[in-house]
């Protein structure tokens, strides 16, 4: 390039420099465009902000996602809440947290509109004890228990049947500094009367069983004010659940755990390494429990070689519509696979030897776990940044899985899917990189984490693809937009491309890290973004790049 031209340039900006007056300043110190607040709304349900990144502390990534979501519910409070139940209820997102961290804030808005909405929406995000719980740790520090609040949490109550009650009363008995009986007082004891059975278990969780007027009515005291509640009326889970709490026999709590469903929170200590008791978990295990005992059901002989554990296992993790079903996420299945092949727990002394059909499952279970992947015939670049800053944090705060991890798993999957594809890993230069789609996703863990870090510059691809005459329908970009060390701006190299190819070749920018960036220019309709491990990303990328 000429002296001149290298001082000036029409079509090219250095990325330190804004190219067009709408970019912003991300955290590396390059000029990108910044994210609309719903885009962000999107990013941040699916990745959340409770870890940092390699540029921002989660203090910081929180507070500026918290803020664009209260934009965002000002400007439109019944569509945001809609795409917070949507998210959630979908399972795109890997983690509920930032789903009800967002609902929270919305229970909370100045506007009457996004209070209401939130409040009816409490049952659709808050599905489980846990999540109850986590919301009211929340919203009780942003605002008082008025009318509203309390009848939204009986309605949470009151909503379920009394079996399904039941079951998360037992699994879920306290979280984040709130029990069953708190939340019930603070709601205000007003529940309604759903059911006999509703009342006895109100009864048994606030006051327990003696409450249940079982000694009172045999006694004869039929006026006393425990008599009009029928302890025959509890669910069988709850005395079955008493009982698991009182035997120290494993053979006994097996019976118990299989005739009445019970799952291993419900289990006492005494009794949380014996392999009958687990084998007998194993057989109704929901799936994401399934996923995270893995390694515990092996350390305590119920998954082994050729087990019979091991057999429904496999067959359980290849069953596709099951994981979905499940809300099983890609990522939680990337985090097990990763824990499982390591033998030994991420906390505690707990070790296994990992029985290899299982770690073959999650391979298969993870394309599995994306929403609606079908191949586009479409020419792609997929493109990975494995710049310093994409090795530093980990997605969602999920351990091991570094962005730059993250995006070689989904990149995997694509590779899996499509016919036509090019892959490409890029810092401030192309990188090197040898992945192809039969490589188990554990080697490609290996291969991307021992790359070589270095600076950013997310214009490579393109260039590349250039400089070599490649035709590609689309550039699939792995990032977290940090990007700053280019002459040129990456959708100023797109235009080179798409007019010197003669393609108008399409730019999906996949972003690893919850912040407001893109390297898309918002206004081309031939550049979309899309939320990394956001399980239904595939489904939009193929919709796009159809289009
Ligand atoms: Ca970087």
């Amino acid at each position: 390039m000429s002296r001149y031209a290298r001082l000036f340039h029409p079509f090219r900006t250095p990325q330190g420099e804004a190219a067009t007056p709408d970019q912003v300043r991300n955290d590396a110190g390059g000029y990108v465009f910044e994210l609309s607040d719903r885009a962000r709304l999107e990013r941040f349900l699916v990745l959340g902000s409770d870890a940092p990144t390699y540029y921002a502390k989660a203090r910081t990534l929180t507070r500026d996602n918290a803020r664009a979501v209260l934009r965002a519910l000002d400007a439109d409070p019944a569509g945001t809440v809609a795409t917070i139940i949507e998210v959630s209820r979908s399972g795109r997102a890997p983690k509920q947290s930032p789903a009800i961290f967002a609902l929270a804030l919305a229970a909370a808005h100045p506007k009457d509109e996004a209070r209401a909405a939130a409040l009816a929406a409490l049952p659709a995000v808050c599905r489980t004890g846990a999540h109850l719980f986590e919301f009211l740790a929340v919203v009780t520090e942003l605002r008082g228990w008025g009318r509203g609040l309390r009848r939204a949490v009986c309605r949470w109550y009151t909503s379920k049947d009394v079996d399904a009650l039941a079951y998360q009363v037992l699994k879920y008995r306290q979280r984040a500094g709130f029990s069953h009986r708190d939340a019930l007082r603070l709601a205000g004891g007003a529940m309604g009367s759903r059911s006999e059975g509703h009342d006895a278990l109100f009864r048994w969780i606030t006051a327990g069983r003696e409450a249940l007027g079982e000694r009172e009515v045999s006694r004869g005291e039929t006026t006393s004010r425990y008599a009009a509640v029928n302890a025959a009326a509890l669910p069988a889970r709850i005395g079955a659940f008493e009982a698991l709490q009182a035997t120290r026999r494993p053979q006994r709590a097996a019976a118990l755990v299989r005739e009445n469903g019970l799952t291993h929170e419900m289990v006492p200590a005494e009794l949380q390494s014996s392999r009958k008791v687990w084998d007998a978990l194993r057989v109704d295990m929901p799936m994401t429990a399934m996923l995270r005992n893995l390694g515990r059901m092996t350390s305590y002989g119920v998954l082994t070689q050729g087990s019979e554990g091991t057999r429904a296992v496999v067959a359980r993790l290849r069953d596709g519509a099951r994981l979905q079903k499940a809300r099983v996420h890609p990522l939680g299945v990337l985090v097990a696979l990763n824990t499982y092949r390591s033998g030994k727990g991420v906390r505690g002394s707990l070790t296994w030897k990992p029985v290899p059909q299982i770690v073959a499952a999650l391979e298969e279970a993870f394309d599995l776990a994306f929403h609606g992947v079908e191949p586009t015939g479409k020419r792609l670049c997929l493109a990975l940044d494995v710049s310093g800053s994409m090795g530093f944090s980990e997605i969602a705060g999920m351990t091991g899985i570094t962005p730059r991890v993250g995006s070689a798993a989904m990149a995997l999957t694509t590779m899996r899917t499509e016919e036509a594809w090019s892959i490409c890993a890029f810092a401030s230069e192309l990188r090197p990189v040898t992945l192809h789609p039969r490589m188990a996703l554990s080697e490609v863990i290996d291969r991307v984490s021992g790359l070589p870090f270095g600076g950013t510059d997310c214009a490579k691809p393109m260039q590349w693809a250039l400089q070599q005459r490649l035709p590609f329908d689309g550039f699939v970009v792995y990032t977290d937009n940090e990007t700053c060390a280019g002459r040129e701006h990456p959708f100023e190299a797109l235009a080179r491309y798409r007019q010197a190819m003669g393609i108008p070749a399409k730019l999906i920018v996949v972003g690893m890290t919850a912040t407001r960036f893109s390297i898309a220019k918002q206004d081309d309709p031939g550049m979309l973004d899309v939320v990394g491990f956001d399980a239904a990303a595939p489904r939009f990328m193929a919709r796009f790049l159809r289009e």
